[in-house]
């Protein structure tokens, strides 16, 4: 951080006592002025040197302002690049951060209840945990519950598909509903990352009279932490009709369980 030295010394001064940066806003003190910064804060009661009280430090937080005090973001280490106003640090870091840790919401095979996962770590988690997929190729098997109702059973849907590529982690993700699938191909990294990217979804079958059949979506890549609501916007999926499923399909019949296989393969490009 280039500042003048009166102001980096100033800024030392004002440290948090626990994380030891220059402290993000609502900066807090206690009654012998050590300094905890609205991060720390959430996690303490009492100030850690000296287990007195903790208020927010008006004075601190008027330096900060006339300072303008800027920081760098919390997950440096996890590839954020981003420098921000003290003041503006807590809201970044816990609502808009791109390498923010991650709520796993992977339960398709296995369900995590409310742990949070660094992003850096996700893919790892998915494929450890969750026994997540990881070719870009594949066929994908769907349970049939009756002969009419094809996805109507809750629970049905496809595990998180795993690429790596050019640096970067995509996760495929889904969405069964009773009249389509969807895809959606995510980047683990920033908005600005996402965009450099286009997703390719192919669906693929050759007919019983040797004709080869397919059909093909391109749509943009998205950021993770700014994943659609499926159902509210259609540019970023890739919308497979279940008429699609049953035509490219074939029904495999085992007893009593009838599933419908298809095959996909898709491409970042
Ligand atoms: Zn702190
Ligand atoms: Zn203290
Ligand atoms: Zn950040
Ligand atoms: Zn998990």
């Amino acid at each position: 951080m280039a500042q003048p030295r009166a102001l980096r010394d100033l800024g030392d001064l004002m440290d948090c006592t626990i994380c030891l940066d220059e402290p993000a806003s609502p900066i807090h003190n206690c009654a012998n002025g050590h300094i905890i910064c609205g991060i720390c804060v959430d996690k303490v009661r009492k100030c850690g040197m000296c287990q007195t009280d903790l208020n927010v430090s008006p004075f601190a937080e008027r330096l900060s302002r006339q300072f303008e005090f800027k920081l760098p973001c919390r997950n440096q280490n996890s590839g954020c690049n981003e420098v921000i106003a003290a003041s503006e640090m807590k809201n970044h870091f816990q609502n808009h951060c791109y390498f923010r840790d991650i709520l796993c919401t992977e339960w398709k095979t296995e369900r995590c209840k409310d742990v949070k996962v660094p992003l850096k770590e996700y893919s790892k988690h998915l494929q450890e945990r969750h026994k997540c997929l990881t070719p870009p190729s594949q066929c994908f098997t769907l349970k049939v519950p009756t002969a009419t109702d094809l996805f109507g059973e809750a629970g049905l849907s496809i595990p998180t598909g795993i690429l790596d590529q050019d640096g970067h982690t995509f996760l495929l993700l889904s969405q069964i509903t009773p009249t389509f699938v969807y895809f959606w191909m995510t980047v683990l990294g920033s908005k600005e990352t996402a965009e450099k990217f286009m997703f390719e979804l192919k669906v693929f079958a050759t007919l019983e009279s040797g004709k080869k059949v397919e059909t093909l979506w391109t749509i943009p890549v998205v950021a993770f932490h700014d994943r659609p609501k499926y159902l509210q916007d259609s540019t970023f999926y890739a919308i497979v009709p279940v008429r699609t499923v049953k035509e490219f399909g074939t029904l495999i019949e085992k007893g009593k369980i009838r599933q419908i296989r298809f095959n996909t393969s898709y491409r970042i490009f």
